[in-house]
Formats: structure tokens, C-alpha cells, sequence
């Protein structure tokens, strides 16, 4: 049997205007999609992750099956192909196609499996740009040119000029470009009130299916099934976005940054997965945020930074990661080596911070941004933590987990682990900043205050440390000078100490 195109379509390419479909021909080309036990044990994944993963896949592949287009779907547990690679090489080889075409991947590691593809099968593979993002990496590299570092503002506003998104004349709209300063409120004691409920999408046929699978398959896996509800299909996608623009919009601005027991989602969109698995175009979910600001349902302030998420940061991290791979999953600024505590797959330590932030993760395969950057990553970069054991921890557990978006996140945000080639300081904070933003300190063992001593917050007396250690450094960077200012007010009888405490906490990570 011959066949002029194979279409490879990864599980993270699930759009009908995918490039690779272009031109499709159903009498000569065929489609292979591929349920690779090696892709999900890649990192030890949340079992939602492997699950969400599965059933957006499937269900996709349904919805090309029944438009007539041959789909050769390779279930997990039915074929024998350990990774995508060898079940590609087999799927040549049976096939025989003149030619290999498949989207870009978002994954350097994919990128070069396929480059390897064409050396080992002799069939020409060719990659079609991804038109997903609103920045080619050819453009971004562009804009970024030879500069060492960069930063997203500039790009963000480049974007919003070139797109003419919340753009008034040659100016942005309501005259500022940045609503930060409105967008950092805590809740205050009283905590949040009449937060919306995100739609939950219930388990079909296909997802049941898939959960009962992913039970059986990885069931050491960490995580829990029980309250599975995204997304897995375009229609459900489009449903989420209508309902987060409705009722979560307006009032995203505001608390963006604010935390809560048992408010795992806030304001927050949750629509990473379906953007990320390509359900939905960030276009679309740009344009239906600025539509709502335009028809008065929502602040400027809010709507401005959500669009900055998803035109900025979204578009800026891609951007970054296939200018700096492979060497931004190598980097370690700092040398850290510790390995993660056990804690980071159970929740079971004292620091209620990260036992609320890991667990709510654990639940649901969510944690939105500052408990992401501010919680663990921030506890992670203060104890000195392996940057790699740290990323592939972040890969595992969310649901919106992709290495092109987690990486840069992790080594670049959190960690400073790429030595800030896009941060102008380490992301660093006290328990005082925890306290603020959240209720998590009013039901913890130790004191956000304390620096030492039995009540000491580990991530106090940690964060002392750091500026300590570091203080040279921080000192010749205006951005970070106030911290080392503060430091300066301590004694050097207490610097001594919180040394001391730093390095006892250190040998305990374990039972902290
Ligand atoms: C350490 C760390 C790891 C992260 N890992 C991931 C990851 O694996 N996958 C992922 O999609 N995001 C990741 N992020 C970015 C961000 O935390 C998530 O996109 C966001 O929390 C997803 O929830 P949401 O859809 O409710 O986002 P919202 O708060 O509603 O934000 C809207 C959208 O903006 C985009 N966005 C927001 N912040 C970022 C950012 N820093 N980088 C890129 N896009 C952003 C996302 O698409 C998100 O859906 C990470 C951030 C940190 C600090
Ligand atoms: S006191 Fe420290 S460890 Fe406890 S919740 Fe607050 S910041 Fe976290």
C-alpha cells in the first residue's frame, strides 16, 4: 500500500485549521494519531493530565472519522509501540507515503524527533509553521533580535500595536497600557464574596472511558479523577469561554493575584488546557474580551489584564522557549541541587500555604498563577530546590501542562534559573507577601512574621536567607535594592541566626 501525505496530528494539535490538515485529500492521504505510553510517563503525570490528554484526542479524532476523513488511531493499550517514534517508523513503513507532513510541535524535544524521522525512514517530513500563535517564532526573534534580555512589556505593547487590540488611535485605550496597579488586591479578612461557578463539563462515554483506563494504566500515578469536568471538545471550549467572559471576566482584574481556602478558581479563565490543546484560537478568546469591554459588560481594567495574559505573557513565553531551548532546561543560575521533598506529590507538610496550593492541585489539576509562581515556585527557589526536579514536578501536575509554557515559567518566572534572561530580579518573597494575599497563614503552624525560633514561617526565614546569600548580586540592581535595603535594618546577631535556621530547615525539608 502507498499514500501520498501522512498527516501526524499530536495530541497537543487538536484544531481543524491545524496546518497539517491543509489541503487534505481523503482519497490519497491519511491522518495517524498516536496514544504513547511513553509521552504519558514522560513526567510522573497527574492522572487528569494523562486523561485530558486522551479524551480530547479522542474525542478529535471522532470528529474527523465522521466528516469520511481515515484516521489510523493508535489507542493506548492496543498497539505495541512504546513512544511516538517507533509508532510513526512502523506506520511508514506499512504505509509507504511519499511525503510526511505534521504542524510544528510545541515540544523541541518532538522537534527533534522528527527531524530524526526523515534521517531514518528516508520519507521527507515536513513541518508547517503553527498559525495557532499570533507571533511566528520567525517574528518573535525578530523583535527580540540580539538583546540579552527582554522584556514582555515591550513585546506586549508591540503586540497590541501591530494587532490594534485595545488600541485608541496610535494610543492604548484609557490612555495607560498597564492596570497592574488596579489588578493586586487581597480580599481582606472577610475573603471573597459571590464567586462564580466555572461550568463543569460532565464525563461522556469516550472521558468515562479514558478515566477508567488512566485508573487502570497509572494507577500509582498522582492525582485525583474525581472531579474531572474540562473541556475536551471545541463546542465545550467555546461554552467555557462564553461563560468565563459572562460571569468571570468583570471581575478578574481585581484579585488576579489573591489566594483562598478553598477557592481553588476565583475569576480565573481555566482556559490554559483548551488553549493549550489548541480547542480553542487565542484570537477568538482575545477578541471576545475586548468585545465585552467594547459593550460596557466588562472594566477595562480587567479586560486589559486578561488580554495581556494570553496576547503577552502566552505569546512571549513561546517566543522565549524556542529562543533559548535546549539551554533553558539545563539552566541553573544558582547551582541549586536539593531534591523535592516528598511533600510536593502529597500535600502532607505543615506550611498550610503549600499544603493548600499542592492540594487543590492534586484535586483538581489547578493552581492559578501567583499560588503557581508565588507559593511553590517561590518555596522552591528559597530552599534551593534542583530547577529540573522543580520543572518536571510542574509538568507533571497541572492539566495545562506543556513543556513549551512550563519551562520558561519555571526556570525563566519562578526560579530565575536561566539567570533572568526575560525577569529583571528573582521573583522572592516573605511570608508577609503569603499573609496578604491570602487567608493560608490564619491556619498555619508557623508565623509569617517570625524569622527564627520554633514558630519561625520556613518561608520567612528562607527568603532572609536568599537576600543574604545573594546580597552582592541584589545590591547592584536597582529593581531588587529595596530588598537589600531591608536587610540592612537586621542586626548582624540576627543574620547569624536566620543563617543558622536556614541551614537546620534545610536538612529537615522533609518534615517541615
Ligand atoms: C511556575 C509556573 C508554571 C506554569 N506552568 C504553566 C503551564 O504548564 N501551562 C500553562 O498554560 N501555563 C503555565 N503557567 C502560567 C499560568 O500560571 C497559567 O497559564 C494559568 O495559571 C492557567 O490558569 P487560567 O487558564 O485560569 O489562567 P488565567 O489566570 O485566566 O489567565 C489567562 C490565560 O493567560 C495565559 N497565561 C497567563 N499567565 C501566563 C504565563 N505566565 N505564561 C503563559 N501564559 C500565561 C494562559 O493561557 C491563561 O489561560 C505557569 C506559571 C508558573 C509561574
Ligand atoms: S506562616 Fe509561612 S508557612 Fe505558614 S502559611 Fe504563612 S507563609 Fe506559609
Amino acid at each position: 500500500m502507498t499514500i501520498r501525505h501522512l498527516i501526524l496530528v499530536l495530541g497537543d494539535q487538536l484544531s481543524h485549521d491545524n496546518p497539517a490538515l491543509a489541503g487534505f485529500d481523503p482519497s490519497q492521504d491519511r491522518i495517524l494519531m498516536v496514544e504513547a505510553p511513553s509521552e504519558a510517563r514522560q513526567v510522573w503525570s497527574h492522572k487528569a493530565r494523562i486523561a485530558l490528554f486522551l479524551s480530547t484526542m479522542r474525542h478529535f479524532a471522532a470528529e474527523l472519522v465522521a466528516q469520511g476523513w481515515p484516521v489510523d488511531y493508535l489507542q493506548l493499550g492496543l498497539h505495541p509501540h512504546a513512544s511516538l517514534m517507533e509508532a510513526w517508523v512502523a506506520t511508514i513503513s506499512r504505509l509507504v507515503p511519499e511525503q510526511v507532513i505534521v504542524c510544528e510541535p510545541g515540544e523541541w524535544r518532538l522537534e527533534q524527533a522528527l527531524q530524526a524521522l526523515t534521517r531514518d525512514t528516508g520519507v521527507p517530513v515536513v513541518q508547517r509553521p503553527d498559525s495557532h500563535f499570533i507571533a511566528s517564532r520567525e517574528a518573535f526573534l525578530r523583535w527580540a533580535g540580539d538583546r540579552p534580555t527582554l522584556l514582555m512589556e515591550h513585546f506586549y505593547r508591540s503586540m497590541r500595536k501591530q494587532h490594534r487590540v485595545l488600541m485608541e488611535g496610535d494610543g492604548p485605550a484609557g490612555g495607560v497600557w498597564n492596570f497592574d496597579k488596579d489588578n493586586r488586591q487581597g480580599f481582606g479578612r472577610a475573603g471573597p464574596t459571590r464567586v462564580p461557578t466555572p461550568p463543569a463539563f460532565a464525563p461522556d462515554d469516550i472521558t468515562r472511558q479514558v478515566l477508567a483506563e488512566v485508573e487502570a494504566h497509572f494507577s500509582d500515578h498522582p492525582g485525583s479523577l474525581a472531579h474531572f469536568a474540562w473541556p475536551v471538545t471545541r463546542d465545550d471550549a467555546l461554552a467555557a469561554l462564553g461563560a468565563f467572559v459572562r460571569d468571570r471576566l468583570p471581575g478578574f482584574g481585581s484579585h488576579q493575584d489573591a489566594m483562598w481556602t478553598g477557592e481553588p478558581f476565583l475569576w480565573h479563565s481555566l482556559l490554559a488546557p483548551a488553549l493549550n490543546l489548541k480547542l480553542l484560537d487565542p484570537r477568538e478568546v482575545i477578541r471576545a474580551a475586548e468585545a465585552a469591554w467594547q459593550q460596557g459588560h466588562a472594566p477595562l481594567p480587567a479586560v486589559e489584564g486578561f488580554i495581556r495574559q494570553i496576547l503577552g505573557w502566552r505569546e512571549f513565553i513561546r517566543g522565549v522557549y524556542w529562543r533559548d531551548q535546549p539551554g533553558i532546561g539545563e539552566a541553573n543560575h544558582f547551582g541549586h541541587t536539593r531534591p523535592l521533598p516528598a511533600w510536593f506529590w502529597t500535600g502532607e507538610t505543615r506550611m498550610n500555604c503549600q499544603r493548600q496550593v499542592i492540594r487543590q492541585t492534586l484535586d483538581h489539576g489547578y493552581a492559578h498563577h501567583i499560588q503557581r509562581l508565588m507559593v511553590t515556585g517561590n518555596f522552591a527557589l528559597l530552599a534551593g530546590l534542583s530547577p529540573q526536579a522543580v520543572a518536571a514536578w510542574f509538568l507533571a501536575v497541572y492539566v495545562d501542562a506543556v513543556e513549551w509554557v512550563e519551562l520558561p515559567n519555571v526556570a525563566g518566572m519562578a526560579l530565575y534559573a536561566n539567570g533572568g534572561r526575560f525577569t529583571s530580579k528573582p521573583y522572592v518573597a516573605s511570608g508577609a507577601y503569603i499573609k496578604r494575599m491570602s487567608n493560608y497563614c490564619a491556619g498555619c503552624s508557623y508565623s509569617a512574621e517570625v524569622r527564627t525560633g520554633p514558630r519561625a514561617c520556613p518561608v520567612t526565614t528562607f527568603y532572609w536567607n536568599f537576600i543574604d546569600r545573594h546580597e552582592a548580586s541584589l545590591a547592584t540592581n536597582p529593581r531588587a535594592l529595596l530588598m537589600v535595603k531591608n536587610l540592612h535594618r537586621l542586626s548582624e546577631d540576627e543574620r547569624t541566626a536566620i543563617r543558622q535556621e536556614a541551614s537546620r530547615l534545610a536538612t529537615h525539608l522533609e518534615h517541615l
